[in-house]
């Protein structure tokens, strides 16, 4: 066969390709050349699900994560809802030891003594003790910004000189912090304002922390401000924004931050719902979204297993968010989610995008190749 001959009948195989691709009969072949996962891929892909909280000592989370082929990082946070952080620490500790190619885990510090002048160097310690012993990251929660206060009683913010310590001590480590600083831009405005059901339904059962009724609070853009202030003198750290980096209202806002922190990632932890809402107004626009920024995005989903939660009934949780998130990412199905009123419509991305997202942007970002 001559080189044009061969040149020809190559090109006649991608047109039967492509035949084969838009005829959406299914067919033995087509999962070969499909540009797209469907449903029944979900198993047999790698998944790297970047954002849970393992608070169990029992090994349920790890049985389905095998089941459905994920690995995980179980991420400890000083919030009063969890079990203590030293508790936490352990749990995550025999976890990784028991299942070291299932899971991984991120550190966190207290604010606890933060007036004490030892404060920073105590903290210092016990992260180079977690990372000894395996961190891939660390973790900062709203607490700080939102709840903590120093002994003069002011709240104290992320860009709190006090604070660079430690940061710079990270930067210079490569290790990445992961960022939780103030809540859903939903938690600044009125009820009927916002703009998923799950948002209506927590601020109307905690007042307390809705902040549209506590305007002596730091606005949401203080706290934007205040997270950007410690990125900016902190150049070289690998931040990793959790929820969106508390953007999840405008993929244009989150794609501005991405724009001005070339070295920031994303997870979209217990965010779906709020990406979902925006896809149903305009689909292309966030279907873009994801393709523009496929090596900046984290799929994560804030699933926890709590002390004392039944083995069975959690690993049902997961699964099934696991498989509506994939239906949604992977395809163009419709179906509806509480969080947002009306059908939902899949972004069906590309596999290649899916791979990234899903797999290589967490190995990547937690140093695990
Ligand atoms: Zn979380």
């Amino acid at each position: 066969m001559n080189k044009l001959t061969a040149s020809l009948s190559s090109t006649l195989m991608i047109i039967a390709a492509t035949t084969l691709i838009s005829c959406s009969h299914s067919n033995v072949g087509n999962d070969e050349i499909s540009q797209h996962y469907s449903m029944s891929d979900f198993p047999k892909v790698k998944k790297f699900d970047a954002h849970v909280h393992a608070n169990n000592h029992g090994a349920a989370f790890i049985e389905q994560a095998q089941v459905d082929n994920f690995e995980l990082l179980t991420i400890n946070v000083d919030y009063p809802d969890f079990p203590p952080i030293d508790e936490q620490q352990d749990i995550a500790l025999s976890l990784t030891q028991d299942y070291p190619q299932t899971i991984f885990f991120a550190a966190t510090f207290s604010m606890r003594n933060w007036d004490d002048t030892s404060w920073a160097k105590d903290v210092q310690k016990r992260l180079d003790t977690a990372l000894v012993n395996g961190a891939k990251a660390v973790k900062v929660w709203k607490n700080i910004g939102m709840s903590f206060r120093n002994n003069a009683q002011q709240l104290v913010m992320i860009d709190d000189p006090g604070l660079d310590p430690i940061f710079t001590h990270l930067s210079q480590l490569h290790v990445p912090l992961i960022g939780h600083q103030g809540e859903p831009h939903n938690c600044w405005l009125p009820i009927d304002q916002m703009s998923v059901n799950n948002d209506k339904e927590y601020f109307a059962a905690h007042p307390q922390y809705h902040m549209y009724l506590h305007p002596e609070m730091p606005s949401y853009e203080a706290q934007m401000a205040a997270r950007n202030n410690m990125l900016d003198k902190h150049p070289q750290m690998r931040f990793i924004g959790a929820h969106l980096a508390s953007l999840e209202w405008s993929v244009d806002a989150i794609s501005e931050f991405l724009q001005r922190y070339p070295d920031a990632t994303i997870d979209l932890a217990a965010r779906m719902g709020q990406v979902q809402a925006q896809s149903v107004k305009d689909l292309n626009k966030v279907r873009a979204f994801f393709i523009e920024y496929q090596d900046r995005i984290l799929y994560a989903t804030d699933l926890t297993h709590s002390p004392g939660a039944a083995a069975q009934e959690f690993k049902n949780s997961a699964h099934q968010k696991w498989l509506e998130d994939w239906s949604y990412l992977n395809t163009d199905k419709e179906f509806s989610v509480p969080e947002v009123d009306g059908m939902v419509t899949g972004l069906r991305l590309p596999k290649s995008v899916i791979d990234k997202i899903y797999y290589h942007n967490a190995r990547r970002a937690f140093s695990l190749n």
